[in-house]
Order: structure tokens, then C-alpha cells, then sequence
């Protein structure tokens, strides 16, 4: 059963590859820069079965056991654009284009040749080659942690978090969220990400399969249902109800309480690390306390890429606001330090106060 289904998907991209893929590539005459067109229409195929995997079994979720219940989507809508941009357009030419041939040559790794570069650590220690499921691990605790620390940066970056700050900008987080990226921010992310790739001698085919488990694992992580994953299992893996904290808006009276909970697949960084929050009611979402984050609220799926664009040139053209922390942004798109020294005292900015009491229904995890 399975043998005939790999091989139908085998054959799908190949009909995919000749029929669809290559005519595309000799109109716009860039045949001789990729991969083959078969390769290409497999991420196509893997991106069409993301979709069918959030829209068949995420979204029912969504509608089965609300975390917060919607009278329409109107904030989500975009976030469904975007995801159907990202997963059948950009994602596989961004993945042929760029990132496939970066990381074969970085590897050493060539489709004719078919080797690891001598320093990689499966070149190193030859072993793991015939224990593909330790390497798995190894790689993939890796990935994640170096994907916990590169998100805690984006937070307290100001020219990261101008970018990331739209990943945030959401009032309705829901199944689509995870594609809601700024996408300077997203390739910044991938050559981080890939860098774990190439260190491990991880091909670039196989980098792709298992980015695409990490994405469907945050496809469920961003989902509007309230599912947490109880005391024990809650502390291993990212739950709906944990990442969702990570998202919650500006909470006034507890002014750092929504720094949490960075992890993308494992929980236990959080743990580790101690920015994991637990045991606390759903929170609405969004960065609704800086009205030039909000305002992506207002925009289109091209002003959207515009506005964070505007954010992280204010920010990197900045020089004195390099500095790490938390910042709200100026109308001219400048960062504001939360937290400044002022005559050798600290002062804590207190953004907006969310007075849109916007759709959600606000309910206890626990009720
Ligand atoms: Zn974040
Ligand atoms: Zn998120």
C-alpha cells in the first residue's frame, strides 16, 4: 500500500515536472539555474498537501473547539492569502531559486556527485549514516534550539523585531497565522535555519521534507482551538494553547508577561531556558499598543510587506537603536525604547491600551 503510494506520488511529479514546471522555466529562461523541474513540482505537490492538511484537519479544529470565538474572519482572511502565496509561489522558487543550490554547494553536495562536504558532522562521524534516526533527532533538537534563540532575537532586536512585529501584527491568529511573515524576515530566517542544515550535512532535499513537518507542526500550533498538551507532555512539545500566549497582545498590568513561550516544535527551551508560561487564560492577540504595528490591520497583502519594510528601514538606519530591548515605533517609523534611561533613571514607555474590544470572546483555558 504505501510502495504504491510513493510511487503515484513519484509519477504525479513527474507528469507535474514535464508538464507544468519546465514550460515555465523555458518561458522565463532560467533552466540552466535550478534543479530539475521534477524537484520543483514535489515542493509544489508538498505545498498542496500542507494546504489539504490545514484546510482538512486544522481548520475543522478551529470551528470543533474554538479558543476564541468569531462573529467572521475578517482580520484572518489575509493570513489565507498569504499562506496560499507562500506555499504553491514563493516557497518553491525560493527553495529551487536560492536556497537548494546554497546549500548543495555549501554541502559539497552536487546531483551528480551525491556526497557530504568532509566537515559536515555526518561526514565526521560516519556512524550516524547508518542510524539516520539518532541523526534525525540530533538535527532536529539542534534546528530548534537555534530556532528559540534566533526568535528571542527577533523580539529584542528593534530592525528584527520591525520585521517579526508583523508576524505578530494579527488580531485573529488562526491556522493560516504561520505564513504571516515579512519576507526579508523569512529569508533571514531560512539562511539562519539552513546554516544548522549545512552543519549537519543535511541534504537539501531532505532540509525541505523536514521543513515541512516543522511548518505543519506551527500550521497546529497557530490554530484558534483550544487544545493544550497537559502537565507532562505540555513541557516537551509547543501546544495551540502555549504558542498562543506567545501572541497575546499587551497586557498593561503585567507589562512583560507576554514575553514567553519563543519554542517552534519543543516547549522544553522555555523550560530550560525559563520563558515558558503556563496555567493562564486565553489572552486576545495581536500588537494592538503600537498603532504602527496595528496598522497592518489596514493594509493589503503587498502594503502589509510595505509597512514592516518601512519599520526595519526606520530601524536599521538607526545606528543609536541597535541597542537591545523592546520598542514601540514613531509615525516616521523610528524605534522608541520601552524602556529608557533618563536622567540615570529608567523609564518604561506604556504604549496604547487596547480599547477596540475587538471580536473575541475572552474565556479561561480552564473553564
Ligand atoms: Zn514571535
Ligand atoms: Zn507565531
Amino acid at each position: 500500500m504505501l510502495s504504491e503510494i510513493v510511487t503515484l506520488w513519484e509519477q504525479c511529479s513527474i507528469w507535474l515536472g514535464q508538464h507544468a514546471v519546465l514550460p515555465i522555466l523555458n518561458f522565463l529562461h532560467i533552466t540552466k539555474y535550478t534543479d530539475t523541474s521534477t524537484e520543483i513540482a514535489t515542493t509544489l505537490m508538498v505545498g498542496i498537501l500542507q494546504l489539504v492538511i490545514i484546510g482538512c484537519l486544522f481548520r475543522p479544529l478551529e470551528n470543533l473547539i474554538p479558543a476564541e470565538k468569531w462573529d467572521n474572519r475578517r482580520y484572518a482572511r489575509i493570513d489565507f492569502h498569504l499562506t496560499w502565496l507562500m506555499l504553491v509561489g514563493l516557497f518553491p522558487l525560493f527553495a529551487f531559486l536560492i536556497m537548494t543550490p546554497i546549500i548543495n554547494y555549501f554541502s559539497g553536495i552536487s546531483p551528480t556527485v551525491g556526497d557530504d562536504s568532509i566537515w559536515s558532522m555526518k561526514a565526521q562521524f560516519p556512524w550516524l549514516k547508518n542510524h539516520s534516526w539518532v541523526f534525525f533527532i540530533l538535527y532536529y533538537l539542534t534546528y530548534d534550539l537555534v530556532y528559540y534563540w534566533m526568535h528571542r532575537i527577533q523580539h529584542v532586536l528593534p530592525w528584527w523585531w520591525a520585521m517579526h512585529s508583523f508576524h505578530h501584527s494579527q488580531r485573529q491568529m488562526s491556522c493560516w497565522t504561520n505564513d504571516r511573515t515579512n519576507y526579508l524576515d523569512g529569508m533571514a530566517q531560512s539562511f539562519v535555519l539552513a546554516g544548522v542544515g549545512i552543519f549537519w550535512g543535511v541534504s537539501g532535499e531532505e532540509f525541505a521534507w523536514l521543513m515541512l513537518l516543522g511548518e505543519l507542526v506551527q500550521n497546529f500550533s497557530h490554530a484558534n482551538a483550544r487544545i493544550g498538551f497537559g502537565p507532562t507532555v505540555g513541557k516537551i512539545f509547543v501546544s495551540p494553547e502555549f504558542h498562543r500566549l506567545h501572541h497575546m497582545d499587551f497586557v498593561p498590568e503585567r507589562p512583560t508577561l507576554h514575553n514567553c513561550n519563543f519554542g517552534q516544535v519543543f516547549a522544553i527551551w522555555d523550560v530550560i531556558f525559563k520563558t515558558a508560561l503556563y496555567n493562564e487564560p486565553i489572552h486576545l492577540t495581536g500588537v494592538t499598543g503600537d498603532k504602527m504595528v496595528d496598522i497592518d490591520n489596514d493594509r493589503g497583502i503587498i502594503g502589509v510587506q510595505v509597512e514592516s519594510l518601512k519599520r526595519f528601514w526606520g530601524s536599521v538606519t538607526c545606528v543609536d537603536d541597535w541597542r537591545l530591548g523592546g520598542v514601540v515605533f514613531s509615525k516616521n517609523y523610528r524605534p522608541i525604547h520601552m524602556k529608557k534611561p533618563v536622567n540615570g533613571q529608567q523609564q518604561v514607555l506604556k504604549p496604547h491600551v487596547r480599547t477596540d474590544a475587538p471580536l473575541p470572546i475572552h474565556k479561561s483555558s480552564k473553564d
